[in-house]
């Protein structure tokens, strides 16, 4: 693939442009950050995993009726996009109680919610990434109130259609981060990443960690976990 100038470079992927400006290649980096990058790591192999998790992911969600900015896989590393302006906020919908949730609210680790939790976080990595709520988003035109709608609506449909392909996995899905954008029509399309780096996946048999908690709280073999969930999804054994 020819990629064009480099757009962006972030803390887990670098964006490139193509010859359609409509369309950007997506480059997934091995780097792991944490702690709004207090913490890092290169990992050899991990930005592969979350190539081909993320575009299996995309894949499945749009097959059941749910689009995304994903168009193609290109290689192990690499993805084309449909170039979205997007919204900045990140939309964690959980399903039970960990993380800064816990940390924030005192609760209890490892509640399960009576229902899903949706929450709206801003997307500044200088602020720290601060929880708002939806009139934040309103007043300050982060999102209109028909965005605001659509995210929630979708953030939930992803949560109800990933949550039973991963519970037939033998998967807990704990909870995740989504990204959307404005497409050229001004529609809402969910965007970025779908990866262990974003959500929390729990075995349910054993409850041992499948995600980049792994890299967090330092439990070892970070990319094991990341290699269990693409095995799990596709069936291979690597
Ligand atoms: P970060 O910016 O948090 O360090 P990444 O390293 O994952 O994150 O960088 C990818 C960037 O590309 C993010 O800012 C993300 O919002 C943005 N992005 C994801 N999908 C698209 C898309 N389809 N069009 C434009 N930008 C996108
Ligand atoms: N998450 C993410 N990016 C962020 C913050 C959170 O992908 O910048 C994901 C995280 O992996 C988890 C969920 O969103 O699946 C909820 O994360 P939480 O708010 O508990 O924060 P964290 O512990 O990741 O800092």
């Amino acid at each position: 693939m020819e990629s064009g100038k480099m757009l962006y470079e972030g803390k887990a992927k670098r964006m490139f442009e193509t010859g359609d400006p409509e369309i950007l290649l997506i480059e997934y980096k091995n780097s792991l950050t944490a702690f709004n990058a207090q913490k890092k790591a290169e990992m050899e192999g991990k930005g592969r995993y979350n190539t081909l998790i993320s575009a299996w992911l995309f894949g499945y969600l749009s097959e059941k009726g749910i689009p995304s900015h994903f168009l193609k896989l290109v290689d192990d590393n690499h993805q084309l996009v449909r170039k979205v302006q997007i919204l900045p906020i990140e939309v964690v919908v959980r399903n039970i109680t960990t993380g800064t949730l816990c940390k924030r609210l005192g609760v209890p680790e490892g509640m399960r919610l009576p229902r899903p939790l949706v929450e709206f976080y801003l997307k500044d990595d200088a602020l720290g990434d601060p929880l708002i709520t939806d009139d934040h988003a309103l007043l300050f035109n982060w999102a209109s109130p028909e965005e605001i709608k659509s995210m929630k609506e979708k953030s939930l449909a992803v949560n109800e259609v990933l949550g039973d392909l991963f519970r037939g996995k033998g998967i807990i899905l704990v909870d995740f981060k989504l990204e959307f954008g404005r497409d050229s029509e001004g529609n809402v399309l969910l965007a970025d990443e779908i990866s262990p780096d974003t959500c929390r996946f729990w075995d349910a048999t054993t409850g041992e960690r499948l995600d980049k908690d792994r890299f967090r709280k330092d439990l070892g073999d970070v990319l094991g976990a990341y290699r269990e969930i693409w095995k799990r999804l596709s069936g291979k054994e690597e």
